[in-house]
């Protein structure tokens, strides 16, 4: 049994929680069970609810119809499977096994993502018991990667590095940004993703928006163009941004591109046990205020990554978390011009005792691609 990964966690689970004074947990589907039990709950409105006591086996009160595939993910864990029928109310069931673990009147960490119409009927049914974050609990689990997740994420890693290294051999001028994040899209999958999770694509004026959505914009000779690509492999996931120039680069660009380089290379410098998250994010702002692009940063430095493409920890002013060995996140620092061009790139790094592991190594020196 020592073997088996979600044993070892759920073990863990119920630590922390006797740890922080909570008698319970209660996950719906999403990555915290996904986690735990490694059965990846289809988010249905019939309620599938996880119970993890501080103390004893954990229940899945599940719809009888999900429950045979939920078995088979739960096989040799400690983790009962309870079905409800379609007439009967599945809260009563986790009613009774918090009742059974003693935990009804007690601190329950429901899911971060549980829906508020699961939540709304727990609550009515559950007056006595006082509501938390389970994130509270669950991001200390999963901050720290073990080797396998960190393997798994030098995977993805790897696959989305394949599509970073083709894009010289895609056609841009002439093309909306649409066009190509539809190449992009097949190419993630193709590169070995399970999925394809997003595809930006900011060309010239666009870029300057962090967010920007590909649009029907058409590609022109000279624009910069910020790609930041994602995908998931085995439930984890991979976001790297590469920003390239079509042609000759714009006046100025050559210069904030520079800047932007040296100060994503002093965040991951940066990145060391120890070390608090708001220290990366200061180490890449600081080279960028240097050069008199402070407010063109708009964004925090990065963000954790795993199981879910943003999640703890944040890389952020203010978060005086300190990094630990096996913690996985993003370095993308951005300078944006509004009405001009941005620029991003972005590492996911994990810290390790000796530093930042990059897990993202294409080149990131500016980058032409043919008009
Ligand atoms: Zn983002
Ligand atoms: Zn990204
Ligand atoms: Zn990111």
């Amino acid at each position: 049994m020592a073997t088996n990964p979600h044993a070892e966690r759920l073990a863990r689970a119920g630590k922390e929680l006797a740890g922080r004074g909570v008698d319970a947990l209660l996950l719906g589907p999403s990555a915290d069970l996904y986690y735990l039990t490694g059965y990846d709950a289809p988010p249905l409105e019939r309620m599938t609810l996880l119970v993890v006591p501080a103390q004893g086996d954990a229940r899945l009160v599940v719809p009888a119809l999900e429950a045979p595939l939920a078995r088979e993910h739960l096989a040799g864990l400690d983790v009962e499977a309870t079905p409800w029928n379609e007439t009967e109310d599945p809260v009563a069931l986790v009613r009774g096994a918090l009742d059974a673990a003693g935990a009804a009147a007690g601190r329950l960490g429901v899911g971060d993502r549980l829906w508020s119409a699961f939540l709304l009927r727990l609550q009515a049914q559950l007056p006595a018991a006082e509501f938390l974050a389970a994130s509270a609990v669950t991001r200390a689990l999963r901050m720290v990667k073990d080797a396998a997740e960190v393997e798994a994420l030098a995977r993805v890693a790897a696959a989305i590095d394949r599509v970073v290294d083709g894009l010289g051999e895609l056609r841009w001028a002439g093309r909306t940004e649409q066009d190509l994040a539809r190449d992009l899209d097949r190419a993630v999958r193709d590169a070995g993703h399970d999925e394809t999770c997003f595809v930006i694509v900011g060309s010239g004026p666009n870029g300057a928006s962090p967010h920007h959505v590909a649009g029907q914009r058409v590609i022109q000779p000279r624009d910069p163009v910020v790609v930041d690509i994602g995908g998931r492999l085995a439930g984890y996931c991979s976001d790297t941004t590469r920003t390239l120039v079509v042609g000759e680069p714009p006046d100025g660009f050559a210069e904030l591109y520079e800047v932007l380089q040296d100060a994503q290379e002093a965040g991951c410098q940066a990145v060391a046990p120890g070390v608090r998250a708001a220290a990366v994010d200061a180490a890449c702002r600081d080279r960028i205020a240097a050069a008199g692009h402070g407010e063109h940063f708009i964004h925090r430095t990065g963000h954790g990554i795993g199981l879910e493409e943003h999640e703890d920890p944040y890389i952020v002013e203010g978060n005086d978390e300190p990094l630990a060995a096996g913690m996985a996140f993003s370095v993308e620092p951005g300078i944006y011009l509004p009405g001009r061009f941005g620029a991003r790139i972005e590492d996911v790094v994990v810290c390790t005792e000796t530093g930042a592991r990059r897990l993202n190594t294409t080149a990131r020196g500016l980058r032409v691609v043919d008009g």
